[in-house]
């Protein structure tokens, strides 16, 4: 019993640094993906362009949000063409 409790206690503390650093790595994301309409008051990490929230939105939605975006700006480019 003490050492499932242990183990627990390990899992448990492996899972809070695993939530902090998908925090950093979200608002490195947030940052640095090259625009510049973000909204970050009390903690939010927004991006007016992108239509994104940082903080809340699936990993998948932002994925699939770029490349939305970068098949948009593909089919722009060959439009002008
Ligand atoms: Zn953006």
């Amino acid at each position: 019993m003490k050492n499932q409790s242990i183990k627990i206690m390990g899992m448990r503390d492996k899972l809070i640094e695993a939530e902090k650093e998908i925090k950093i790595l979200r608002e490195i994301l947030w940052l640095r993906h090259g625009c510049s309409n973000l909204y970050g008051d009390d903690g939010e990490m927004q991006c007016g362009s992108c239509i994104l929230d940082f903080k809340r939105d699936s990993a998948q939605k932002i994925k699939d949000r770029f490349e939305e975006i970068g098949r948009d700006a593909i089919i722009e480019h060959f439009e002008k063409i």
